[in-house]
């Protein structure tokens, strides 16, 4: 959560800062800040987003080269405008922004109000400025890096932070632990962002702090230490993302640019990862550790939210194709248990941006037990990556818009790749399957494209029921995480009540929930359980419920049933979810802008959730 950004060089700060703000603002936005540094500092900042900060600064003193920004996503104390960062230390030695939490911040707090310090917030950050400043003061033989590495030393919990010392306006320290910070590597000029995003205007150099290191910047050197104080060579990569990827490109929100790049994100996910003409579809990230893979005795998928629905999917495709037991769970849950993980099992952990912090905390526990583990993450380079063994990147592209879309159908299309990969590989799936699913899966892009042609139908749907107060998702077997997302999705930005359930479940307890006001999606495609699903609607319409289904093309049954029908291209079973889900998207998307809500920046959400 929360997205940092810094620049130390020979430009003006300002304009770097605050642009960088605003492509983070999707990490966090309740409040923001800047700290300028031009021998002095000056701090600005309010509660609000990037844009009410920019109109509260209006033509104030914004001359800089040196300076830091946040945006914050509120853990310690209400947003703000005290509680916005910067903060500054109790004798203005230290400025300090933080992405993250200081969970011992309070035996530290107790601590310095003991020493004489006060406080003017309720966070945690500035208890993490004014104990620098505490170690700073108290020894004259403590050099400003000292005094942040040793602050550091005490620190349990998680952060990425910036901070500046008014003993050295050239000078700005970076650290991280469990929080992501970047360094763009300019000329003569150095970026620090919470990930590339605001980086990539600038330079496409970079430098990945890793957890326990710090760099010393200044404009034309940079150090790098661990905060055991041993100096380290820094490892510039070189990162592969355009400006306009990052950009909104004519569309009115991330979020329906994003559902719209879904034909071209899944083409760049299965690119040189599936070919019809060689008949072959290979993950090379899987590469070495596929013999621990094949001999797997069993699979135990992580994630949070939409990537925790992803693994759900998951699950059902690797038991049917690679005939691998697995288990799904939370990987919040999952940690803070005991769990019996063996060191023939394979731990599968997803998350879009590659930093959530109960995904990474969870990856440290199975690596711990000698499992082998495997990432599947949009956001390259990012934690996740680097914490696993072998892994697959979803080549998604940048996803800003805080409701995952396009993040979700490249995990269930790499999913989708795995169980069949492996199936082969384990001898679990017979040529012909194995062929058949090779076509099927070559056919997505088109198909979606397909249904987003019926976008202004959708629409009108959507339009009808803006104003309902709860809404059931129903789906069965590999679809029933296909209504799961779409339940989560219009919570997320519209704020309605919504559960999705499996189909057959509904008579044990939602149906009492069905009146003339509820609409009830029910995913119907045309596979297995075809036949139960036409009675569920049947009974959710003997409750005069309002029918929404998802059909495959062609279907007349359902269209005398249903008080509305979304057509699905004919397909193959195993890729129902990448299609269902998109109408679902479009419809969510289209409810919560008729409710005048902010779909890119959902009330009390982040995108990446690095906090635990
Ligand atoms: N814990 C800090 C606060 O509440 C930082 C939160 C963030 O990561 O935005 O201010």
């Amino acid at each position: 959560m929360c997205g940092i950004v810094g620049y130390i060089g020979h430009k003006e700060a300002y304009p770097i800062l605050i642009n960088g703000l605003k492509r983070l603002e999707y990490r966090g936005y309740d409040s923001a800040g800047i700290a300028l540094i031009n021998g002095e500092t000056r701090t600005y900042k309010c509660k609000g987003k990037v844009s009410d900060l920019e109109s509260f600064i209006g033509n104030q003193n914004i001359k800089g080269n040196i300076g830091m920004g946040h945006t914050r996503w509120a853990t310690h104390g209400e947003p703000n405008d005290v509680n916005a960062h910067p903060h500054i230390s109790l004798n203005g030695h230290f400025t300090v922004i933080h992405n993250g939490i200081i969970e011992n911040y309070d035996v530290l707090k107790k601590d310095l109000i003991k020493n004489g310090y006060t406080f003017k917030s309720e966070t945690d950050t500035e208890v993490l400025a004014n104990l620098i400043e505490y170690i700073y003061l108290k020894d004259e033989s403590v050099t400003v890096e000292m005094a942040v590495r040793l602050a550091l030393t005490k620190v349990i919990g998680a952060y990425g932070i910036l901070v500046a010392a008014k003993e050295d306006t050239n000078m700005l320290i970076a650290a991280r632990k469990g929080s992501p910070l970047v360094i763009g590597v300019g000329d003569g000029e150095y970026f620090f962002a919470s990930d590339a995003t605001p980086i990539v205007e600038h330079t496409k150099s970079v430098i990945y702090l890793d957890d326990d290191h710090m760099a010393i910047v200044e404009r034309n050197s940079l150090t790098l230490k661990t905060i055991q104080n041993d100096v380290l060579e820094p490892e510039v990569t070189q990162i592969d993302l355009d400006i306009e990827s990052i950009e909104k490109g004519g569309y009115e929100h991330f979020m329906l640019k994003e559902i719209f790049e879904q034909p071209n994100a899944i083409k760049d996910t299965f690119r040189g990862r599936v070919s019809e003409r060689n008949k072959r579809i290979y993950l090379g990230g899987l590469h070495q550790a596929l013999p621990k893979i094949n001999n797997a005795k069993r699979m135990i998928i992580i994630g949070c939210g939409t990537s925790w629905h992803a693994g759900l999917v998951g699950e059902y495709l690797l038991e049917e194709y690679a005939r691998i037991p697995v288990e799904v769970e939370y990987a919040s849950e999952f940690r803070y248990r005991n769990p019996i993980i063996n060191e023939d099992d394979v731990v599968i952990a997803i998350s879009q941006s590659g930093e959530t912090a109960d995904t990474l905390a969870a990856i440290k526990l199975a690596k711990e037990k000698g499992a082998t583990v495997i990432g599947i993450c949009n956001v390259v380079g990012s934690s996740i990556p680097r914490e696993t063994h072998a892994g697959v990147y979803t080549h998604a592209g940048p996803e800003i818009g805080v409701a995952s879309t396009k993040a979700f159908t490249a995990q269930v299309a790499v999913l989708t790749m795995m169980s069949l990969m492996l199936g082969k590989e384990r001898g679990n799936t017979n040529d012909d399957i194995y062929l058949q699913m090779i076509k099927a899966i070559s056919s997505v892009p088109d198909y979606i494209t397909k249904i987003l042609e019926q976008n202004e139908k959708i629409q009108e749907i959507a339009l009808k029921y803006k104003d309902a107060s709860n809404f059931l998702y129903l789906g069965r077997g590999v679809l029933f995480p296909v209504a799961l997302e779409g339940a989560l999705k219009l919570k997320e930005i519209s704020y309605i009540h919504a559960e999705g359930y499996p189909a057959a479940e509904m008579k044990h307890g939602p149906i009492a929930l069905i009146d003339d006001k509820m609409p009830v999606v029910v995913i119907a495609t045309k596979d297995k359980s075809y036949e139960k699903i036409v009675s569920n609607i049947q009974e959710v319409k003997a409750r005069k419920g309002v029918v929404i289904a998802i059909v495959t093309e062609g279907d007349h049954v359902i269209k005398h049933l249903a008080d509305h029908v979304i057509e699905i291209p004919d397909h193959h079973e195993a890729i129902a979810p990448l299609l269902t889900v998109i109408p679902l998207q479009l419809m969510s998307y289209y409810i919560a802008v008729a409710r005048g809500c902010n779909v890119d920046q959902p009330r009390n959400l982040a995108k990446s959730v690095t906090v635990e």
